[in-house]
Parts: C-alpha cells; sequence; structure tokens
C-alpha cells in the first residue's frame, strides 16, 4: 500500500473551501491509501501570528479534521512541532538543495511580495522543510493543488539528490493531482480564503440562520442583476457550490430556472442551504461531541506523535548511518 502525506497549517477552525479543495478528498483516500496528516505549525511561524491563539487554532483544526472524518485509527494525524525529526531532516537536506531552486519557487515570490516587511529564511526555506515532512515517512504520494507542483518537484530532487551524494534512502515522492473544484470566495473574485473574509466557516452549517447570513450576500452571476435577467450557472459560484453538495436533480433544475429565469438566486441559495444543512449534519453533531471533551483532541495529537516518532525516528537512523555521523556502537 502506498503512503500519502498531506501537510495543513493550523489556521483554526476550517471553511468550506478548505473541506472542498482537500479535506474531503483526504477523508476518501483513508480508504486506498496508508494515510499521513500533519498539522504544521512550524511552517505557520514564517508568517505573523499571535502566539495566544495558536494551540486553540490546533485544537480547532484537529477537532474538525476528526468530525469530517479523519480516523486516527486508520491514519496517522499528528502535530509538526511534536516530531523533531522533521527540523533536523530538515537540516540535512538544506545540504542537497540548490539556493537558485529555492529562489525560483513562485510561491516565496508571491509571499515575498505580500509581506515584504518579513521576508524571512523561514520563508525561503519553507519547500525544504516541506521536502522533510513528505520524505521522513517515504511518502510516495503527495494530494495537492496544480500550485504546489512545484514544491512537490523539488522535494523529489532533493530526495534524488540526497541518494546520490549518501546512498539510497528516500523514494521519489509524487504529486498527486486531484481534480478538485476551484471555489472562489462569497464574493465571487478570489479564492476562499479566511484571511481574506470571503469564506464560509463550517460552523456555519450548525443553524439556518448564520448560514443564510453569508449566503444571500454570495455574488452569483454579474450579469442578472434582476430576477427576470436570464443567467449562465457556468460562470456562478453559487453553482460550484452546488456542484459539490447538490444531487443531479438538483442541478438540473438550477441549469434549467436559471437559463430561463424561471427560478430567482434567492430560490437557488435556499435550495443550496437546505442541501449544506443536510451535507454537515453529522459533521455538526461529532464536532458538539469532540469539542465537549478536550481529552478527545489531546490523546489524537499524544498517540499521534508517538507513532509518528517512531517512524521519524527509523529514518533518522538511516540517515545518520549514510551521513557516516558518529553513535555509540
Ligand atoms: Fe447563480 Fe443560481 Fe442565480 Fe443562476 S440562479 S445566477 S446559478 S445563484
Amino acid at each position: 500500500m502506498k503512503t500519502v502525506f498531506s501537510g495543513i497549517q493550523p489556521s483554526g477552525e476550517l471553511h468550506l473551501g478548505n473541506y472542498l479543495g482537500a479535506v474531503r478528498n483526504w477523508v476518501r483516500l483513508q480508504d486506498e491509501y496508508r494515510c499521513i496528516f500533519c498539522v504544521v505549525d512550524y511552517h505557520a511561524l514564517t508568517q505573523d501570528y499571535d502566539p495566544k491563539e495558536m494551540a486553540k487554532r490546533v485544537c480547532d483544526m484537529v477537532a474538525d479534521l476528526l468530525a469530517l472524518g479523519i480516523d486516527p485509527d486508520r491514519s496517522l494525524l499528528f502535530l509538526q512541532s511534536m516530531v523533531p525529526e522533521h527540523t533536523e531532516l530538515c537540516w540535512v537536506f538544506n545540504n542537497v538543495t540548490g539556493h537558485g531552486d529555492l529562489e525560483r519557487m513562485t510561491q516565496f515570490k508571491d509571499k515575498s511580495a505580500t509581506q515584504p516587511e518579513n521576508v524571512n529564511v523561514g520563508l525561503f526555506e519553507y519547500p525544504v522543510l516541506q521536502a522533510a515532512d513528505i520524505l521522513l515517512y517515504k511518502a510516495q504520494l503527495v494530494p495537492v493543488g496544480q500550485d504546489q507542483v512545484q514544491h512537490i518537484e523539488l522535494a523529489r530532487r532533493i530526495a534524488r539528490s540526497f541518494n546520490h551524494r549518501w546512498g539510497k534512502v528516500f523514494p521519489e515522492c509524487e504529486p498527486m493531482l486531484t481534480n478538485l473544484p476551484k471555489l472562489l470566495g462569497l464574493d465571487g473574485k478570489a479564492k476562499m480564503s479566511k484571511s481574506l473574509g470571503n469564506h464560509i466557516p463550517l460552523s456555519a452549517f450548525a443553524a439556518e440562520k448564520p448560514l443564510w447570513k453569508l449566503l444571500r450576500g454570495a455574488v452569483t452571476d454579474p450579469q442578472r442583476v434582476n430576477r427576470e435577467d436570464k443567467g449562465d450557472p457556468d460562470v456562478c459560484n453559487v453553482f460550484t457550490m452546488h456542484k459539490a453538495l447538490s444531487t443531479e436533480e438538483d442541478l438540473a433544475w438550477v441549469r434549467e430556472g436559471c437559463t430561463t429565469a424561471g427560478i430567482g438566486c434567492v430560490d437557488c441559495k435556499q435550495r443550496l442551504s437546505g442541501r449544506m444543512l443536510e451535507h454537515f449534519r453529522a459533521y455538526v453533531e461529532r464536532r458538539a461531541a469532540i469539542v465537549a471533551d478536550p481529552s478527545i483532541v489531546q490523546k489524537v495529537l499524544e498517540a499521534g506523535a508517538a507513532k509518528a516518532r517512531a517512524l521519524a525516528q527509523r529514518t533518522m537512523t538511516e540517515v545518520h548511518a549514510k551521513l557516516g555521523l558518529w553513535r555509540s556502537p
């Protein structure tokens, strides 16, 4: 069975974009692969954050992942900073990573532009730590969007360079490209994101009113100004959400009603709201139970770190031997 590795930054409660763009796929992957899911809190240090919030962000995210169906009995779920071998392997990998390779990383260039006041070495090194995250567990597959492919290709080059210089330890990992919907935010302009404030937090699915408050303002087909205007569902972000969560019958109803002006956007959004509440009902119940007992998250993170460390230490023993470092005989 192949090993799949995925990392997610501890941004706190998840939103619909995180779910449709990653976590729903992770839940399915558990049926076919040995999955390793890591909350990458060391990666989060590359950006400004409030240290008083960090522990809560981790716990909220883990509660969400468990409630959505990440199963710690089948998959490994743990916190990166509880396994120090990640940063140790990162240091080793620094010695087979070209400075020019890191300078070419598109995400580094983009992030440097958006946070010019804090272009730190961690940001520059981010893909090397990411390579260590993946290769520490000898993962062969990494589910990513197109924007992360460059990082996975670099991880593959790092594995190849290590193996060439010191001897074979690591497999050459590959991106696992998934055809997931590209969900825009409620503003209909940019990708759904908590930092842009255009998101639907999963907590909104707990009740009809908060969800409707968000959906009511969601941008639709800009050409459809009045109810009698005919619309094009294929340019409407609300339809993208329908495609992800509604039935075939709903989709046919929306397509027909939108293109003939037989339904209004309010009707369309109300149908979507109902489907969303239905889809997330089990999640809402499971999350409430998890949050009511903080020891659940604590136990998952402690057990996950113990299992991850055992695997990580096995890899590092091989690495130390290849590097020729002195160890007690
Ligand atoms: Fe979008 Fe639905 Fe309105 Fe058509 S009817 S523009 S798909 S919200």
